[in-house]
């Protein structure tokens, strides 16, 4: 199983961004009304220079209190991304996950982003797998064959 594959089942599948300057309350916003755990920091080119999850919120209510939600993503972000590629397997991307302790990885071609795979997106295929795998088997045994 690819990332590509991951992502097909997404399609249409909107990615969120926002730019560095924006402030962490716009973002918590953003985070809530999508139902995301983290958004994708990117410049006026549209190039990937960060991501802010919602544990990099947290952190910065934790250093600066209430002042951190009208402080500028660019002091909370991660800028050194972690990121795959479409032909990356879902067994690389665990690894990825694992190794980083990130939740969220986008996916990126020469500089352009296809999309974010987040690791409930992970765990649904890896379940959908399962099932397929376990629903041939039980046709392949009744089958009799
Ligand atoms: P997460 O587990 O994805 O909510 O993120 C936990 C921490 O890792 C936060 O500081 C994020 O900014 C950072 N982070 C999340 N995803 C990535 C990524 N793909 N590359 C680098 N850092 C990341």
């Amino acid at each position: 199983m690819t990332v590509a594959s991951i992502l097909g089942h997404k399609s249409g599948a909107q990615i969120f961004s926002c730019g560095p300057d924006d402030t962490v309350s716009s973002v918590t916003k953003q985070l809530t009304d999508h139902r995301i755990g983290a958004i994708l920091v990117i410049d006026d080119s549209g190039v990937l220079i960060g991501i802010i999850s919602e544990r990099d919120i947290v952190r910065l209510i934790a250093k600066r209190g209430e002042k951190a939600l009208t402080s500028s993503v660019s002091a909370a972000m991660t800028d050194n991304v972690v990121t795959c590629l479409p032909s990356d397997t879902v067994t690389m991307l665990m690894g990825l996950m694992t190794e980083n302790r990130v939740r969220h990885i986008p996916v990126v071609v020469d500089k352009e982003i296809e999309g974010v795979v987040s690791i409930g997106d992970v765990v649904k295929a890896r379940i959908a797998a399962a099932e397929r795998e376990a629903a041939e088997m039980m046709q392949y045994i009744s089958s009799g064959v």
